[in-house]
């Protein structure tokens, strides 16, 4: 609210709710833009939803779609063996196979993610982006702030 009021920010979507101070009402933002262009930083952030978006919401050992809250994420080195949380060795993973893969390597349990993880570029991402229809891609949105979070610490496996 802040940022708009001083006008950092412009507002793209409002939702329905509104909320007030003592001296005004005003629909609560959604989406908003920053007013001042920020140069494309060079690396996408390692974000959830980039994961997401580079595995191209496929569960990375037996390759079926998933929805969004159906998905979670893979160590594939597990960090009991020194594994990091980092784009190359971090996978989108059903429930189901990240269960069954637990604490074990790929080697030691068979399940090799489909495609070697590794950091996309930007470019990368927005192609991939411009697959999925603008609706699914606005429902992340709604979770912008929980995708956004930085994954080091969410991981089990
Ligand atoms: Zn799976």
């Amino acid at each position: 609210m802040k940022a708009i009021f001083r006008g950092t920010v412009s507002v793209v979507y409002e939702h329905e709710r509104e909320v007030s101070s003592p001296s005004q009402r005003m629909k609560l933002p959604s989406v908003l833009v920053l007013n001042e262009y920020i140069p494309e930083k060079r690396t996408p952030a390692f974000t959830r939803f980039n994961v997401f978006l580079r595995d191209h919401w496929r569960c990375q050992y037996c390759g079926d779609k998933f929805r969004t809250q159906a998905l979670t994420f893979d160590h594939v080195v597990p960090r009991s063996k020194g594994g990091e949380t980092t784009w190359k060795n971090i996978v989108a993973a059903c429930q189901k196979c990240n269960a069954t893969k637990g604490n074990k390597l790929p080697s030691e349990c068979h399940m090799h993610p489909l495609h070697e993880p590794r950091q996309p570029s930007i470019h990368e991402l927005q192609a991939y982006a411009q697959k999925f229809p603008p609706h699914f891609l606005h429902k992340g949105w709604e979770d912008f702030l929980y995708w956004d979070s930085e994954l080091e610490d969410e991981c089990v496996h």
